[in-house]
């Protein structure tokens, strides 16, 4: 039977089913397009990543035989429109049936839904095969439940998939959570071992992407493009990765420092998120590093690491799943202050922010810390429209798709979702920043002074922050004692910090 199978940019796996039997009526259609390169300003070194991964994976599938239909942006045939391309490919060459591998992306699947109730012909979604749940596995689990507490999702994960569990159902090493001592901040004290960079030229697509005229952000140098792109360097990292750098991974999760942009973090998310790589065979490669040689590497650190993926990254899917379309517009916090200019460009005094914001212009990159607590944590202190933060984040990661950058932002960071996702917002002062980074010593601010002309702006951002929002969280356990402190502050202390903070706030807008 003559059919077209679609195969969409985030979803190169090269061990899907699809691929074992060899039928000469089976055309693969890829496609660059103009539909995904504009629904938000991407970073350059994104969109060179994914039509690099794209074309290495149409090669791959040539190189076994299968037919492949590429469009590339600039082709004539090209409408730019999935939609529009499928229906044309249709007509041409009569195809009677198309298959198509079910999206992760809310909008690419109501596309997709919309396309087939059009079509005439017979029409088939696959799995993905990547994912370690079903899209609804999350909203069942917790059916019926108030809380959706990731801990109680990931410790199911855990039983379920027999992953660290000994035979007696217990948590490997006697803890389902070391947490507590992922905590370390970076003091320089023995070398970080070397990143796997890759330094290919990508000059033609570079070149091919500026000719077309799509805005971009961001740097790159072509010459030497650092990102993997295919099945064999995916790989590469990741052995890289679980040999050097995974024994320190969990100690220093959280701490940030101007010089080391990426510590002991394993830069896999974009073969993650293109499916290059399966969650499954980074977390048994990760497994399987510790079993050889559990005298170097503690058990807190291969845990961190997975509950990373096994945890967080499938407990967001579900989330998203769960919650999609309204998701996309919540503001439980009613923040509606525009995102600072120099979120584009790095040009602030603020050196936290100035560092964060310039490694992700530089690398596309930044880790989870720094999105958080620091990106992160300034707009949410600042108010901001939760629309402009997730349009900043959904473009500037190498990373970014809208099921796990949506309820990262949206949800974990800017506390949209009224506490779906996170029991309590995730902000902070200096305090947190300065005990966690080596940002502080080289800022124009002083960190501890909470009004004065230098005083650190986190500071009197925060407080202001918990006095402007206290109906929203005055009843949450967690922020009990933290109200209590602000209760207690003396009215002129409190009245200073907020005349601080809106000063400021107001300037940021007019600057
Ligand atoms: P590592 O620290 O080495 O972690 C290993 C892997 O765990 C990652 O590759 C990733 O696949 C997974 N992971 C870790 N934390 C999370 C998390 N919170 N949610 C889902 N997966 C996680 N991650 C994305 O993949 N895409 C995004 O668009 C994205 N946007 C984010 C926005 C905000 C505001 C925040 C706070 C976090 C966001 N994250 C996102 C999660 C996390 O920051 C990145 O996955 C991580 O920094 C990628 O770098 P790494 O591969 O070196 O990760
Ligand atoms: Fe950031 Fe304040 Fe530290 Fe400066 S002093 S780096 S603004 S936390």
């Amino acid at each position: 039977m003559k059919t077209l199978r679609l195969i969409l940019g985030d979803q190169l796996n090269y061990k899907h089913s699809w691929y074992r039997n060899d039928d000469p009526d089976i055309y693969y259609f890829i496609a660059e397009m103009r539909q995904e390169t504009d629904y938000v300003v991407h970073h350059i070194q994104k969109v060179i990543a994914f039509f690099e991964a794209m074309r290495e994976f149409s090669e791959w599938l040539t190189s076994r035989k299968k037919h492949v239909i590429y469009y590339q942006l600039q082709d004539k045939k090209n409408q730019q429109d999935l939609s529009k391309n499928i229906k044309h490919l249709i007509e041409k060459y009569g195809f009677i049936k198309f298959e198509y591998q079910l999206p992760d992306e809310y909008r690419l699947d109501q596309q997709l839904n919309n396309l087939c109730a059009d079509l005439k012909i017979d029409f088939e979604a696959y799995d993905t095969e990547h994912f370690l749940t079903k899209r609804n596995e999350l909203a069942e689990f917790f059916n019926g439940k108030k809380n959706l507490l990731m801990e109680s999702f990931y410790r199911n994960m855990r039983r379920k998939h027999k992953i660290l569990i000994n035979g007696n159902k217990t948590p490997e090493g006697g803890k389902w959570n070391y947490d507590q001592s992922n905590r370390r901040k970076w003091k320089n004290n023995f070398e970080i071992p070397h990143q796997c960079q890759f330094r290919r030229s990508v000059t033609a697509t570079f070149n091919r992407i500026v000719k077309s005229g799509i805005k971009t952000l961001g740097d790159v140098d072509p010459k030497h493009f650092p990102w993997p792109s295919n099945r064999k360097d995916s790989l590469k990292m990741l052995r890289h990765f679980c040999k050097y750098l995974l024994p320190h991974f969990g100690d220093y999760q959280d701490a940030m420092d101007p010089n080391e942009a990426y510590l002991f973090h394993s830069r896999l998310s974009f073969s993650l998120n293109s499916k290059i790589l399966s969650p499954l065979e980074v977390i048994e490669t990760a497994i399987d590093q510790w079993k050889l040689n559990k005298k170097t590497i503690h058990i807190s650190q291969v845990e961190g690491f997975i509950r990373q993926i096994l945890g967080w990254r499938e407990y967001m899917r579900g989330i998203y799943w769960r919650e999609m379309p309204n998701y996309s517009k919540q503001n439980k916090l009613q923040n509606f202050n525009s995102l600072p200019p120099f979120y584009w460009n790095a040009d602030t005094d603020m050196n936290c922010l100035h560092q964060t914001i310039k490694n992700s212009l530089q690398h596309a990159y930044a880790h989870h810390i720094q999105r958080l607590m620091i990106t992160g944590n300034f707009a949410l202190l600042t108010q901001t429209n939760p629309d402009q933060v997730e349009a900043w984040y959904l473009g500037i990661y190498i990373d970014a798709i809208q099921w796990v950058e949506m309820p990262n932002t949206r949800g974990m960071s800017q506390y949209a979702d009224g506490g779906l996702v996170a029991t309590k917002p995730y902000i902070s002062s200096g305090a947190y920043i300065n005990k966690m980074s080596n940002y502080c010593g080289d800022c124009r601010y002083k960190v501890k002074e909470r009004t004065g002309e230098d005083a650190c702006p986190f500071n009197s951002l925060y407080w202001n922050f918990l006095a402007e929002k206290k109906a929203h969280f005055k009843g949450n356990p967690r922020m009990g004692m933290i109200y209590s402190l602000l209760d207690k502050m003396s009215r002129d202390e409190l009245k200073a910090l907020k005349k601080k903070a809106n000063q400021f706030i107001h300037n940021l807008r007019h600057e």
